[in-house]
């Protein structure tokens, strides 16, 4: 990843209005004056902060929605790049208390004002936490099950029972809990290859304490 160059540029005069050095992703947006002045979007955001406690994780997730999508029939009508990836890296089991289910992972849909802005329909949005303590299969098993929660028309839906049963079924009662070793859904160790180290090294970014944790809803 090198240093990168944006640079705008009046045509008819030559100046020049933007002139950018940055050596992450970006995300631009423009318009042209001879089609409506629709947002158009050149989106190369997969790997950024996201808010104090968030971090895009398109470049981790995407490939595993993909190859779900590409395997599994079930999760057909599903566009990987409507949806943006993100994760807290600062959520932590709260100690004491009484035993309460947290959630994983969930998704949720993005008001009309974001999608237009960002092209993101979806949100899917993991916890680290969790993360960190899963293998691969048990991660993937996740997406998936999250996957499941868009509907044929795009909606969400809650969970439906045999959509459970049908991960108990395949992986076994402790899916999404232990470390147990369960069935690799798409079965590729490529992506995972690449996870460990750069994961490992976003995680200095996710020191800081956070106290405040969302409450768990429906779509987790
Ligand atoms: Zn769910």
């Amino acid at each position: 990843m090198g240093t990168k160059k944006l640079q705008i540029v009046d045509q008819n005069t030559g100046e020049i209005i933007e002139n950018v050095q940055f050596t992450g992703g970006y995300h631009l947006i423009y318009t042209n004056t001879d089609d409506i002045g629709k947002l158009r979007h050149i989106r190369k955001l997969d790997n950024a902060k996201f808010g104090d406690k968030h971090w895009i994780k398109n470049w981790i997730y995407r490939p595993i929605a993909n190859k779900l999508i590409r395997k599994f029939p079930e999760l057909r009508h599903i566009k990987p790049n409507k949806i943006l990836f993100i994760e807290d890296m600062e959520w932590e089991k709260p100690e004491g208390g009484k035993p309460k289910k947290h959630w994983m992972a969930r998704i949720n849909k993005t008001n009309k004002q974001f999608a237009d802005m960002s092209g993101y329909e979806y949100i899917l949005e993991t916890r680290n936490y969790f993360i960190e303590r899963m293998d691969r299969a048990q991660i993937i098993a996740l997406i998936y099950h999250e996957l499941r929660h868009i509907d044929q028309w795009g909606d969400l839906q809650p969970h439906d029972i045999e959509d459970w049963d049908n991960m108990i079924a395949t992986l076994g009662k402790d899916w999404a809990t232990t470390k147990a070793e369960i069935e690799n859904l798409i079965d590729d160790d490529i992506i995972w290859r690449e996870l460990e180290p750069r994961a490992k090294q976003l995680d200095v970014f996710g020191l800081k304490q956070f106290n405040n944790f969302a409450k768990g809803k429906e779509n987790c």
